[in-house]
């Protein structure tokens, strides 16, 4: 039996319930919150549950290692791996997610006016693209107010997310 308050116990809780993927990922094979799908565990040290991949990471990184209000970051996305997680703060973590929804919004934007044109309304686009609901009113909202020309897909992006795209591309269209 484990001896309770000892960190060598969540670190055999952690062993005993994980697998390794084929993509090198370490994943949570015990219960995940019902809510979120986010892997749950009990942490011995803090002696509440926690999110299985930072009661990984304080035992790798030390147990201050998410104080400040730092958040884990997956970078292989997954959320029930213990092993690509890094610690962000939460402005930061806002960042990427959002950097990571511009990305797939943009790539998934000939695929929403071939189906918004096939009649499919937004809530069926976005199941079927992964782009996001207010992305996808936007883009349509603006064809059919400008439907000759289509607007250009940085001018969209640039309506949502300000004038930070637009520089850019500005650049790039050059
Ligand atoms: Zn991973
Ligand atoms: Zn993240």
């Amino acid at each position: 039996m484990p001896i309770k308050g000892s960190s060598t116990s969540s670190a055999s809780r952690i062993k005993a319930h994980t697998i390794e993927s084929i993509d090198g990922c370490l994943l949570w094979t015990a219960s995940v919150s019902t809510q979120s799908g986010y892997p749950m565990c009990y942490d011995e040290i803090a002696g509440r549950m926690d999110y299985a991949y930072a009661i990984e990471y304080r035992l790798e990184n030390g147990p201050d290692s998410l104080d400040g209000g730092l958040e884990c970051h997956h970078t292989c996305l997954c959320h029930t791996c213990l092993r690509h997680v890094v610690a962000v703060t939460r402005a930061q973590h806002a960042a990427i997610h959002k950097a990571e929804r511009a990305e797939r919004n943009e790539q998934a934007t000939p695929l929403i006016r071939n189906l918004a044109s096939a009649g499919r309304d937004a809530r069926e686009i976005k199941a079927l693209t992964g782009a996001t609901l207010g992305y996808i009113k936007v883009l349509l909202k603006s064809d059919a107010e400008n439907p000759n020309p289509q607007p250009s897909i940085d001018s969209v992006i640039a309506n949502l997310f300000g004038g930070i795209y637009a520089n850019g591309n500005e650049q790039a269209a050059a």
